[in-house]
């Protein structure tokens, strides 16, 4: 199987985190989380550890230009070149997804798909405010959801000019979801021959 490069894009509470582990299993691609190499770096508490947890307790967006070095070391790393990616959370913003362009261009290598895990907002809000996470506050989750729609979802246009956005629906059990994902990426590697 040759190696998968993805983007995955979806609402806090869309099932995104579930449906990666299933994408690693069925394709296997390295995951680059940000929001998890984020927490880590909170859990190991070092001073850019306990900057980063500020700005996330407010459902805040970390510097484009932090995020961006960390994603850029991360992919140059051998088992990515090797095995491929799943980006999960990143690109966020308009300058996120053109130093990812770069990147891929710099290392001469594309995106297979962008997928867009469609999720609505009444359903995540349902959903999250059901789980109740410690960072779940109602007013977290309203920030977070916001910043999604003025920041994230604008950048779908970007990969639907690049004919690589699918739409996937990721309102259903786990496995019809994750069985709809597996459709549009093995159908992405049979255009990739
Ligand atoms: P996530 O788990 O992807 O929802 O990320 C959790 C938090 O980490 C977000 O609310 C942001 O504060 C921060 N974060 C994660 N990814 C990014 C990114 N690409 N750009 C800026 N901030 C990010």
């Amino acid at each position: 199987m040759s190696p998968v490069r993805l983007v995955i894009f979806g609402r806090q509470g869309s099932g995104k985190g579930t449906q990666c582990a299933r994408l690693v299993e069925a394709f296997g691609p390295v995951h680059i989380s940000t929001g998890d190499m984020l927490r880590a770096a909170v859990a190991e508490g070092t001073e850019f550890g306990r900057r980063a947890q500020k700005v996330m307790d407010a459902g805040d967006l970390v510097s484009d230009e932090i995020i961006n070095g960390i994603v850029a070391e991360r992919l140059a790393l051998p088992d990515v070149v090797q095995n491929g990616f799943l980006l999960d959370g990143f690109p966020r913003t308009p300058a996120q997804a053109t130093a990812l362009n770069a990147l891929l261009e710099e290392a001469e290598t594309s995106l297979d798909l962008a997928i867009n895990l469609d999720v609505s907002i009444e359903v995540v809000t349902e959903r999250m405010v059901t789980r109740g996470r410690a960072d779940d506050s109602p007013e977290g989750i309203a920030q977070r959801l916001s910043l999604y729609e003025q920041e994230t979802a604008p950048l779908f246009s970007l990969f639907a000019d690049q004919g690589i956005l699918k739409i996937v629906d990721g309102d259903g059990t786990e496995d019809e979801v994750a069985a709809r994902l597996a459709h549009v990426v093995t159908e992405s590697q049979g255009n990739k021959q």
